[in-house]
C-alpha cells in the first residue's frame, strides 16, 4: 500500500484507490517495473497526490464493489470489440517476438540449407541444421574449433586442399598414396591410419557420425599431427 508522504495535518483531501490485483499494487510500490501501463498509473497517482492524500488498497474482486465492477465491465466491453486495423492490437511480451523471430530464422535457414547446391563437403558433414553441434563447437577453444571446422568444410592443411591452393604438387594421401587426402578419406577410409582410427574414432561410417564425438575426432588428429 502506498500513502501520500504528506503529514497527517495535511489539509488536502483523502482519496482511496482500490485494485483487486495484488501484482499491480506490488508493481506500483516497488518502482522497479518496466511496464509502461504501470508507469503511467504511477505518474497519474503522483499527480493526484499533489492535492490529495492517496491510499492504495487491495479489494476483493467480484465482490459488489461499484468501481471495481465498472472496471470489469469496461474490460469485458473492450475484449468483445471487433478488431479494426492491423493485429496484434494488444502488446505481446518481448520474449514472444524473440521466440517467433528465432523460429522464423531457423525455418528459413533450414530451407536454404536443403536447397543449396554448393558446400558439398559441409553438407555431407551436416546434412541438416544441428543446433546441438553448434553449441558444442562454440564451447571449443580457437585451435580445436579451427580443426573441427576444417574437417567440416574440407578447408584444412590436408593435401587435397593444399594442392588446390597450389601449395603442394600432389593431392594424394601421405599414408596410403592411393587417393586424395581429404578429411573424409583420412577419417573414414584410409587403411594407412586404420589403427589410429580404431583407437579414437571407432567405427564411424560418415563424417556426420564422426562429428558426434568431437573429443575422439580431436584426439585422432592430435595423434596424427598432420594439421600442425
Ligand atoms: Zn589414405
Amino acid at each position: 500500500m502506498v500513502r501520500n508522504p504528506r503529514p497527517r495535518n495535511n489539509p488536502h483531501k483523502s482519496t482511496k484507490r482500490g485494485s483487486d490485483s495484488q501484482a499491480v499494487l506490488k508493481a506500483l510500490t516497488k518502482h522497479t517495473t518496466t511496464s509502461k501501463l504501470i508507469l503511467d498509473c504511477h505518474k497519474a497517482l503522483q499527480a493526484l497526490s499533489k492535492s490529495n492524500r492517496v491510499t492504495l488498497k487491495w479489494i476483493r474482486g467480484h465482490n459488489g464493489n461499484r468501481g471495481n465492477d465498472a472496471a470489469d465491465e469496461l474490460a469485458r466491453q473492450a475484449a468483445s470489440l471487433r478488431v479494426a486495423g492491423p493485429e496484434p492490437i494488444i502488446p505481446i511480451p518481448f520474449t514472444e517476438y524473440k521466440t517467433w523471430l528465432h523460429n522464423q530464422t531457423q525455418a528459413s535457414h533450414s530451407v536454404l540449407w536443403s536447397k543449396i547446391k554448393e558446400c558439398k563437403h559441409t553438407k555431407e558433414a551436416i546434412p541438416v541444421l544441428n543446433p546441438r553441434l553448434t553449441t558444442k563447437l562454440l564451447q571449443l577453444n580457437r585451435p580445436k574449433l579451427r580443426t573441427v571446422v576444417g574437417m567440416i568444410t574440407g578447408h584444412c592443411p590436408l593435401n587435397k586442399h593444399l594442392s588446390i591452393l597450389g601449395i603442394t604438387d600432389s593431392p594424394l594421401c601421405r599414408a596410403c598414396m592411393e587417393t586424395e587426402e581429404t578429411p573424409i578419406h583420412v577419417m573414414l577410409q584410409c587403411n594407412g591410419v586404420a589403427e589410429q582410427r580404431a583407437a579414437h574414432l571407432g567405427s564411424s561410417a560418415t563424417l556426420h557420425e564422426a562429428l558426434g564425438d568431437l573429443g575422439g575426432l580431436l584426439s585422432f588428429w592430435s595423434e596424427l599431427g598432420w594439421l600442425e
